[in-house]
């Protein structure tokens, strides 16, 4: 039985755990433990920092790591180079799990910006006024400057750092066309700011904003490691079984 490692933090992680277990593997999903009620998932779950790469390179050896899948969001900066290093010194396979971003279609009004202070500083040249944050919690408070604004942000956990005159919602997607729809109407919202996470769960925002005509500056994902890329969990099954058996000790 492959032992797995699966980096977790995202939808694809839990639905990966169940894939892969059903699959075969022996998977402990790692979780960072900064969401205090996460999801249930199927298998082992270990929550906490390894202490960077050499605390990571460790754990693969010492809990005999067969294989490395890391599916943390495509907006985590640390992670995924420290997974590469890691796999790379111990010698242990190693795919990211990478949605691929949103693009524009016609009718989209989308501002491309490089990160969040970016954004927030495009907001008062915008003009915006009513502000959807869909940034999650901790890129939230990079916006805590913005002065004469009223914003609306959705995280899963509360916010650490109030925003002024923000209404916070606390929800966990996936989330509707509908729902999204009627949350822009009803809070007259005029510009969404969103990070390029990609995928359907978040994705139905994008959506009503082009039907309602709402700007929406969006943050490019942060660099990526040169690591094999599964893009989809049907694809990260195919490479773990692409792996074969792990070969057995000589006697
Ligand atoms: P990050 O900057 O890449 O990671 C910061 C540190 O958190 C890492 O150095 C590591 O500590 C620990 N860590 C991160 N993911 C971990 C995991 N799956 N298992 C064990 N330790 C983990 O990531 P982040 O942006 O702070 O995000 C933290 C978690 O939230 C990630 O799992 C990510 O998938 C999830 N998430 C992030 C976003 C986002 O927008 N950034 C959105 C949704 C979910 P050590 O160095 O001590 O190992």
């Amino acid at each position: 039985m492959i032992r797995l490692l699966l980096l977790a933090g995202t939808s694809e992680a839990t639905h990966a755990a169940r894939q892969l277990t059903e699959d075969g593997a022996d998977v402990i999903s790692s979780l960072a433990g900064i969401t205090t009620s996460p999801v249930q998932r199927v298998g082992r779950v270990r929550s906490g920092g390894f202490g960077g790469v050499d605390g990571l390179s460790r754990y693969l050896t010492d809990h005999c790591i067969d294989a490395l899948i890391d599916a943390t969001h495509p907006f985590a900066t640390v992670m995924p180079f420290n997974a590469a290093i890691a796999a790379k010194e111990v010698g242990v396979p190693h795919c990211r799990l990478l949605r691929a971003p949103w693009t524009a279609s016609t009718g989209d009004l989308w501002v491309h910006v490089s990160n969040a202070q970016a954004a927030a500083m495009q907001l008062a040249a915008l003009g915006a006024e009513r502000v959807f944050l869909a940034v999650g919690r901790q890129t939230a408070s990079h916006f805590s400057d913005c002065r004469n604004l009223s914003f609306l942000v959705r995280a899963i956990e509360p916010i650490d750092q109030a925003l002024p005159g923000a209404h916070v919602l606390l929800q966990r997607g996936p989330f509707q066309l509908e729902q999204e729809r009627q949350l822009l109407i009803d809070h007259k919202i005029d510009t969404i700011v969103a990070k390029n996470s990609g995928g359907v769960a978040t994705g139905a925002k994008l959506i009503a904003a082009r039907e309602l005509g709402v700007r929406v500056v969006m943050i490019a994902r942060p660099p990526q490691p040169n690591s094999e890329v599964a893009a989809s969990v049907d694809d990260a099954v195919r490479w773990f079984r692409s792996l074969g058996t792990p070969s057995s000790p000589a006697s």
